[in-house]
């Protein structure tokens, strides 16, 4: 039985002070919570003020992207070993908003994922198609391409933390979500890929979450697929009851 992993994406949202104050709320609320992991994923400048006010609660922290590097010239980066310093432990990678606004390629994310996984962090690795692309009868090749191209050269051995997120774009902030049933069909795909690069056993144990407007309403329905092993959540993850009521689908 795969552990559901639920974890926050706050985007650019939320300063020091407003990242304090969820976790004053949210940790008692979680502390008794031990179904499933989860994971919050602030802002850079708000990381350390996570860990400190995580510590001590099984509450973890990850970031929203890194850069391959180790260290050098490359203004604006943080580096996977920067993260690890301060105790970040996830990190999310080929999110589709890096990838649309941030020129974030497959390349950029299997350099990515490969760092990441070297470092000791849990990467959550996004795929999703856009609207034409599920229109057009493409979801399938597009999943396959970004797993096979994420994948490209990582060893099982190196990937044993890799958890995926399937996030249509579509429904990414939309306020519509895939229905179980094709979030279902889609981690198939995804589950199938894993197998081809990994083996089959690696497959079967691999994590894949869903993300897209999931919200206190939907949880349920999407959590109660065996396929489904948890939620990448936006928006419904800034308030700390209502990413609560999630956590307790
Ligand atoms: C996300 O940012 O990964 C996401 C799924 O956002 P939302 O829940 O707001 O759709």
């Amino acid at each position: 039985m795969r552990k559901k992993l639920l974890a926050a994406n706050w985007k650019m949202y939320k300063t020091q002070e407003q990242t304090a104050n969820f976790f004053r709320e949210f940790i008692p609320m979680a502390a008794a919570h031990t179904r499933d992991e989860i994971v919050i994923c602030p802002p850079f400048v708000d990381l350390q003020t996570a860990v400190n006010a995580a510590s001590g609660s099984h509450v973890a922290v990850g970031a929203q992207n890194l850069h391959w590097e180790k260290e050098g010239a490359f203004t604006g980066e943080i580096s996977a070993g920067m993260l690890t310093s301060i105790h970040v432990t996830h990190v999310i990678i080929g999110h589709s908003e890096r990838r649309q606004y941030f020129n974030e390629t497959d390349d950029t994310v299997n350099r990515k994922l490969e760092v990441a996984l070297e470092n000791g962090l849990t990467p959550i690795l996004c795929v999703g198609e856009v609207l034409e692309e599920r229109e057009a009868g493409l979801t399938e090749d597009v999943l396959r391409r970004q797993c096979v191209r994420a994948f490209n050269g990582i060893s099982a051995k190196k990937a044993a933390k890799l958890t995926v997120a399937y996030e249509p774009v579509w429904a990414i902030g939309t306020g519509k979500t895939a229905t179980p049933q094709m979030a279902v069909d889609a981690h198939l795909v995804i589950r199938h890929e894993a197998e081809e690069a990994f083996g089959e056993d690696f497959a079967q144990s691999l994590r894949i979450l869903y993300g897209g407007s999931v919200k206190p309403d939907n949880a349920s329905a999407l959590m109660s697929e065996r396929e489904i092993d948890g939620a990448l959540v936006g928006g419904a993850s800034l308030d700390p009851i209502s990413f609560t009521k999630i956590m307790n689908y």
